[in-house]
């Protein structure tokens, strides 16, 4: 057996006795084979296995490892479900992992007053399975919807495909319960007993989208919607990118309000084919994915709005989902399209920008020429209706110079989103990755107002270390690990 994985780091004996104190041996995990699968996110250019993770079942005992973290003066960090895209659970300064994985219940649903309270490390998706007989559903929907936490989710401000018209997690999280890094247990935002308007400054508003870096987030009260009278759910195809990208920007010009309006190339559309074998025509240059709710009153004008749209702009076909069961599998093909790369390349590095909707035309024709330039294929999934692109940099990691050029393709992506008016991130994170460049986004004033909040909640900055600051220096000392054989 041979293990190369940065396993470098040792567990201060003093700690590890003390979580034993607090937890049940099947609570820790310290062995190395166990520890390889925490060594990243679903970001795996940089790895690191962590020396330790634990995995509490109680808000009390995540407030008690904190304590314990803070006796011994380690750094810890939060994780849900560990398919974060930027690095934001690498386990620097040999931090302790606590998981939240193993608290998942969904503990409380008001039908009537439309909220439901989970705990943490609920999946994404069973909070709609659990209202969904109550005609209900929890809106943000991340691709990764049957994996991804809500507190992963709320750490994140997640968005997914249904977001263009229903918001992202902030829009959908009411409050929350949070262990501070001191141990102290505080609720944000609205209760289950109280109304949603909780007056004062809005702390829980503050907190989502902090990236594990102000406390673990371990109780969740979320908003539900009745789910949508109707659907239309309409598939463009187009021999370029630049077609479906001008149906996409005349469609929002038309007042219309798509719930999703998702894009695929040809590159990705072929390996979902041969993954998922939907009927994907093969030859087309990009699909739209157009997605209508509502009222049923309402929705087959705007379905044939859409179509007129997509034909004025020179797609070869408009089709639709007939049947729920069509809908659902153009869905699961859509969401599971970063799950076929794996026909393509052995890793991917997906970036996550933004840019105009105007200037989804360029920033295409951008990626292809950075493709070329660097002889990467580079696929592309997105959400095209808020200009968030997913461009998937293909590489093999066992390869150290293909390993670079991924890096630099993805950089001038990204400086290119920048000089397009864009973000460089859309929904996923800044992470450890992008963390060079939100000072190319933000003013240095920006960044220290964002530190000067986030001391506030975490003054000895142990909880999730180095992530989305620039910090002088980049985690590259994290090499990506070039073998392993077991
Ligand atoms: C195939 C695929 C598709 C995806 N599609 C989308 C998409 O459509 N939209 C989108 O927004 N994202 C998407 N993502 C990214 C990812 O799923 C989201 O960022 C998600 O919210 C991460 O949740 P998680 O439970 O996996 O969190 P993790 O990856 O475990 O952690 C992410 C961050 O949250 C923090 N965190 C986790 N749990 C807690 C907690 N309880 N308290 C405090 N901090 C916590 C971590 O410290 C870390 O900073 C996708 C990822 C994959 C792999």
């Amino acid at each position: 057996m041979n293990l190369d994985v940065n396993h470098e780091n040792s567990t201060n004996p003093a700690l590890l006795a003390d979580l034993h104190r607090i937890l049940g041996t099947h609570q820790i995990l310290s062995d190395p084979l166990d520890l390889l699968v925490y060594e990243c996110d679903a970001y795996t250019l940089e790895k690191k296995v962590p020396s330790v993770v634990v995995l509490p079942n109680s808000t009390l005992e995540v407030a008690e490892i904190v304590r314990c973290c803070k006796k011994h003066q380690v750094a810890f960090i939060p994780r849900g479900a560990g398919t974060n895209l930027s690095g934001a659970i690498l386990p620097i300064e040999n931090a302790v992992i606590i998981s939240l994985s193993r608290m998942n219940k969904v503990l409380q649903v008001d039908i009537e007053n439309r909220r439901a309270l989970v705990e943490a490390g609920c999946v994404n998706i069973w909070i709609t399975h659990a209202v969904r007989s109550a005609g209900l559903l929890y809106a943000p929907d991340p691709s990764s919807q049957t994996a991804c936490t809500i507190g992963g989710n709320v750490a994140t401000n997640s968005g997914g495909p249904h977001t263009l018209k229903y918001g992202v997690t902030t829009n959908h999280v009411l409050g929350f319960e949070i262990v501070l890094p001191e141990g102290e247990v505080i609720w944000l935002g609205a209760t289950m007993e109280g109304g949603e308007d909780t007056g004062g400054l809005d702390l829980r508003g503050a907190a989502i989208g902090c990236e594990g870096m102000f406390g673990i987030v371990t109780r969740v009260l979320v908003n539900l919607i009745p789910a949508p009278q109707s659907w239309r759910t309409l598939l463009g195809v187009f021999s370029s990118v630049d077609d479906a990208s001008q149906a996409v920007s005349d469609i929002i010009a038309s007042g219309i309000v798509p719930a999703a309006l998702e894009m695929m190339d040809q590159l990705i559309t072929q390996a979902v084919e041969a993954a998922y074998k939907f009927g994907f025509p093969l030859n087309a240059g990009a699909l739209l994915i157009v997605e209508l709710d509502g009222l049923e009153a309402d929705l087959e004008n705007q379905a044939v709005e859409v179509e007129r749209l997509c034909l004025a702009n020179h797609a070869n076909e408009v089709r639709r989902a007939r049947t729920d069961k069509q809908r659902a599998d153009l869905w699961k093909c859509r969401k599971r399209a970063f799950g076929a790369i794996g026909r393509l390349s052995p890793n991917f590095l997906t970036q996550d920008g933004v840019v105009p909707r105007s200037k989804l035309p360029e920033i295409m024709r951008f990626i292809q020429q950075t493709s070329a330039k660097y002889g990467l294929r580079i696929p592309n999934v997105f959400h095209a209706g808020d200009g968030n692109i997913h461009p998937l940099i293909l590489y093999n990691e066992t390869h150290a110079e293909e390993v670079d050029r991924a890096v630099k393709a993805g950089n001038e992506i990204l400086d290119r989103c920048l000089e397009l008016g864009g973000s460089v991130s859309g929904e996923h994170g800044i992470g450890v990755e992008k963390a060079g460049f939100m000072e190319k986004q933000f003013s240095k004033a920006d960044i220290e107002a964002m530190k000067s909040l986030r001391r506030i909640f975490d003054p000895e900055q142990r909880c999730n270390p180095r992530k989305m600051f620039p910090n002088g220096k980049r985690c590259m000392d994290f090499a990506p690990r070039r073998q392993i054989s077991v």
